[in-house]
């Protein structure tokens, strides 16, 4: 077992208790950016996942001095040429815009596309002070449905079609963490580091 300190970049409670149960299986204590004394949000400026993942944690490992993770995702749809992707937070404007009105551009967009494969992706980022980084990918494919269907998860849940024929906003959290791209991501962050022990 290792003795470690991750501070995480999010502010999110959720992703907090998700990065504590999977790391603490390897005996990494992820702590809070309050719990570390810092308070960084960086301009996520980077053209892919995993150079945005990257900018947090570098950010947050220069403001603490602590090793740091933190977390990029979003939807890629392949008729719209991976949009929304890194925008996907503020497609179509600013962050102030709700998932329903997110929701309701890519069904405008995809509205006479007959090929709507699409994928969710999350890249998750480690960074040391002695200058180690490594990133984490993780995905799911799907399509993007004609309508929205489901009350569970967020964001573009709802309309993301899964090959069982049931929408992302379906599954309970359970389920989805089985098979999501966050899921899948922190399951292959925990497998590099376990290689790296
Ligand atoms: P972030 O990585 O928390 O900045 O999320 C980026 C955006 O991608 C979110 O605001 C959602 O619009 C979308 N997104 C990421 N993960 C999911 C998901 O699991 N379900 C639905 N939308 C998601």
């Amino acid at each position: 077992m290792r003795d470690e300190r991750f501070v995480l970049a999010s502010h999110n409670r959720a992703k907090l208790a998700e990065m504590r149960d999977i790391l603490g299986e390897l005996g990494i204590r992820v702590i809070s950016q309050a719990e570390a004394g810092v308070d960084v949000e960086p301009e996520e400026t980077g053209a892919t996942f995993e150079e945005n993942a990257l900018i947090k944690a570098r950010a947050v490992m220069e403001a603490s001095g602590l090793p740091a993770v933190a977390d990029d995702s979003g939807l890629m749809v392949d008729a719209l040429g991976g949009a929304p992707g890194v925008y996907s937070a503020r497609y179509g404007g600013g962050h102030d815009r709700t998932d329903a009105q997110r929701n309701a551009l890519l069904l405008k967009n995809l509205e006479n596309e007959e090929h709507r494969r699409a994928k969710f992706v999350s890249v998750i980022a480690v960074a040391w002070p002695d200058g180690r980084e490594i990133t984490a990918r993780g995905e799911v494919h799907g399509e993007i449905a004609r309508e929205e269907r489901g009350a569970n998860g967020f964001g573009y849940d709802p309309l993301f079609l899964l090959p069982d024929g049931r929408h992302m906003a379906e599954l309970s959290s359970e389920e989805k963490n089985s098979i999501s791209h966050r899921g899948n991501a922190l399951r292959e962050l925990k497998r590099i580091l376990t290689e790296l022990e």
